[in-house]
């Protein structure tokens, strides 16, 4: 197992039985401990094995004010400091003409397709154009997610019959969502890339059964989740040994509490800096209606943006979900050449870490947890 440390400052003026009492408390839970006299504060050096380590809760202690983690609360969702690239390391997703697609190399993958599967005719027509535009992945919901138990919830099994089909007919592959534990073989069977969907982001079981899972994950930040907590998220998946995640910016809920739905742009640097995962944006949840679609997607592209996941349908007008944000086949192909002028107008580095951050923000690896004083 590997070791791991961290900083403990304590607090000024600390009496030496009280600092000799949280130094004897961390041996005797196994950890080496080093005292060092910093002038005013005097701080702990602590090292030990990992889960003995991470397993601590020092910030409750009295006597400690601060807690420096040396390694990372997600080492396998976090970009390594001895890495020497700066971009995503990509992530292969297979497809039905043999060809995969590279999420996080050097082209913008966009995933397109509906909402929901519906039906096979129209699916199967959208496919076509859909690949026709440029699409290499084809997303669509079998099993879906719905705030009330009585809208539509997806054709379930017949849905994955009819991925299947767009896969064999088209050379695509296929994105769907696995939403239940109990489904996952039947979906795995399908899906070429395995979608998490935001409200099962925090579902650890089912995080861990993916961990032992031959497929990539497309893994949805939780729409009231911070960009850590979508980062642990994927270690539950990485640490159980499936090393092909991919995270996705889906919008987040805003303060007052309405429906609005805010895309967190900001997401893409951020978890560029912290992390060597790709990084997907979908302008459609993350905006809940089509007149936003195409100007979030342009922004998601000028931001950095790996790929993008766009919904859409043959008829918004009819769809049994999301038809509210869904964009028409003739939108779609508009907003594919304005991305597609903006990802070549971009610079070579525009996709890399924002190195100046790197430089002048926090130590790559080293989290402060908030001091109390
Ligand atoms: C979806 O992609 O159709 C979906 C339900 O997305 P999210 O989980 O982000 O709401
Ligand atoms: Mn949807």
């Amino acid at each position: 197992m590997d070791r791991v440390g961290l900083i403990l400052v304590l607090e000024a003026g600390l009496s030496s039985p009280l600092r000799n009492r949280v130094r004897d408390r961390l041996r005797e839970l196994g950890a080496q401990v080093r005292v060092v006299d910093g002038g005013e504060r005097t701080y702990l050096e602590v090292s030990g094995q990992d889960l003995a380590i991470r397993t601590l809760h020092p910030q409750s202690w009295p006597g400690v004010s601060h807690v420096l983690p040396l390694t990372p609360p997600h080492p396998h969702a976090s970009r390594r400091s001895d890495s020497d690239s700066e971009r995503a390391v990509p992530v292969s997703v297979a497809t039905g003409s043999g060809e995969a697609v590279s999420v996080g190399g050097d082209d913008l993958v966009v995933i397109g397709g509906p909402c929901s599967i519906e039906d096979e005719g129209r699916t199967i027509a959208l496919a076509h154009e859909l690949r026709d535009a440029g699409c290499g992945l084809f997303r669509g919901g079998a099993y879906k997610p719905r705030t009330s138990p009585y809208a539509f919830q997806g054709l379930e099994e017949e849905g994955l019959r009819i991925l299947a089909q767009v896969r064999e007919e088209t050379g695509m592959g296929v994105v769907t969502e696995v939403m239940d534990s109990a489904d996952l073989p039947k979906v795995v069977e399908i899906a070429d890339l395995l979608q998490v969907g935001s409200r099962n982001m925090q579902n650890f079981s089912l995080l861990k059964r993916l961990g032992s899972v031959d497929k990539p994950v497309l893994l949805k930040r939780g729409y009231a989740s911070t960009v850590e907590e979508l980062l642990l998220a994927a270690e539950y998946i990485l640490s159980g040994g499936n090393h092909r995640v991919i995270l996705c910016e889906r919008g987040i809920r805003d303060v007052a509490g309405s429906s609005q739905v805010i895309l967190d742009l900001g997401a893409v640097p951020e978890l560029r800096l912290r992390s060597h995962l790709p990084i997907l944006v979908d302008p459609s949840h993350g905006s809940g209606a089509a007149h936003r679609v195409a100007p979030l997607a342009r922004a998601a592209t000028a931001v950095g943006a790996d790929g993008l996941l766009i919904e859409v349908h043959n008829d918004p007008t009819r769809a049994l979900s999301d038809g509210q944000q869904a964009l028409t086949i003739e939108q779609f192909r508009r907003t594919m050449d304005e991305i597609a002028a903006i990802h070549r107008a971009l610079p070579a580095t525009a996709r890399d870490i924002a190195s100046r951050e790197a430089e002048t923000g926090a130590f790559p690896g080293i989290v402060a947890t908030p001091g109390k004083d």
